[in-house]
């Protein structure tokens, strides 16, 4: 499989501007996935979920659209606390306005 580089410059991310977990406040915050949501016409989208493992990348595909709040295009970012607290922040377009909503997960199994 051919694979594409790209590279990006970037200035260091400013100090203070850590996300943190929307249930515990902890800073230790994890990006575990995104999926991008690509709409039909009828409140449903194919689901294409890229995530990674150590230095193993999978892409997954809905096989059937799943039901959605908006009509548009969306991203879901799957994040994580060092707690076990997991969620998805979904940013969802709906008629001219991007929605930005907070999914709850089932908690992660914390080994302690
Ligand atoms: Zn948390």
């Amino acid at each position: 499989m051919e694979s594409i580089e790209i590279e990006m410059e970037c200035e260091p991310l400013p100090k203070g501007n850590q996300k943190v977990c929307p249930f515990c406040e902890s800073e230790y915050v994890h990006l575990d996935a995104v999926e991008e949501l690509h709409p039909t016409d009828d409140y449903s989208a194919y689901r294409v979920t890229t995530s990674r493992t150590g230095a193993s990348v999978s892409i997954t595909s809905t096989a059937e659209p799943v039901k959605t709040s908006f009509r548009g295009n969306g991203v879901c970012l799957v994040q994580s606390c060092e707690e076990g607290h997991r969620w998805k922040e979904i940013h969802g377009f709906h008629k001219g306005f991007l929605f930005v909503d907070v999914q709850r997960l089932p908690d992660a199994e914390i080994e302690g």
